[in-house]
């Protein structure tokens, strides 16, 4: 399932620079029977199967380093994965994720073995591979010296508490579809002002939600108070 996600692009980067270091860890290699079987059929009926609790305590006891460090399963039922958590997350020596697949995991994985559990999304995976990987590559985005330019980082979309304003490129005029003028101006603090009301605009439109607990300036306010009508109107 992880194939070569870690191993090409700026997470293979990071990997080689060793700012941040990726194991994968197969759950058959941690059981004891000649089948290596990881999963068993549902106590009191139903459908599906139901990842073992054997393999995935052994799994956890043998890899995590350090008894603070945080054990995640990766579950729908978990907390929302944002920008927040991820930076928080970034601060962590090691951090163990688990992938379920079928119906999931044992309760008692849940109940004792670790020490929370992380949702990507309201909708539900096959697996927890894809979401492994999501968060994988958004904590590493905030480990030191993985992306190229800092700096970047903090632009981003929700650093700033807004989404990321728009980028343009050469050319400058494509099939009549032109770039900016102020982009040209040369004058930094135009650029400036220009990129962070075009990020509010964005933001007010698509995620006005985001723009709740932000002190605004009056140009803002009613930048908003149109983008309300607007929708009002529509
Ligand atoms: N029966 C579970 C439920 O309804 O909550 C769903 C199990 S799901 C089919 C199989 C596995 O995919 C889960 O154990 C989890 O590891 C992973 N998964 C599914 N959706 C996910 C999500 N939104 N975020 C993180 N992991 C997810």
């Amino acid at each position: 399932m992880f194939g070569n996600v870690f191993s090409k692009g700026v997470i293979n980067k990071a990997r080689e620079k060793r700012v941040v270091e990726v194991h994968v860890h197969d759950l058959r290699d941690y059981t004891k029977d000649k089948h290596k079987q990881v999963d068993d059929r549902p106590f009191g009926g139903g459908e599906g199967m139901v990842l073992k609790p054997e393999p995935i305590f052994s799994a956890v006891e043998a890899v995590r380093k350090k008894k603070k460090s945080p054990v995640i399963l990766l579950s729908p039922q978990g907390e929302r994965f944002d920008h927040r958590l991820a930076e928080q997350l970034a601060e962590e020596e090691q951090i163990v994720l688990i992938c379920g697949r079928y119906e999931g995991v044992d309760e008692r994985v849940v109940q004792h073995s670790i020490t929370g559990e992380i949702s990507i999304g309201d909708y539900v995976l096959t697996g927890g591979e894809p979401a492994a990987i999501v968060f994988v590559d958004a904590v590493s985005r905030f480990v030191t010296h993985v992306v190229g330019k800092e700096e970047s980082v903090r632009q981003d979309s929700f650093s700033s508490g807004m989404l990321d304003f728009p980028y343009y490129t050469r050319p400058r005029d494509f099939r009549g579809l032109k770039v900016p003028e102020v982009l040209f101006s040369g004058d930094h603090a135009k650029i400036e002002q220009w990129r962070r009301q075009k990020a509010f605009e964005k933001t007010a439109r698509i995620r006005p939600e985001l723009l709740m607990n932000k002190k605004l300036s009056q140009k803002e306010k009613s930048i908003l108070k149109e983008i309300h009508w607007e929708r009002k109107e529509r």
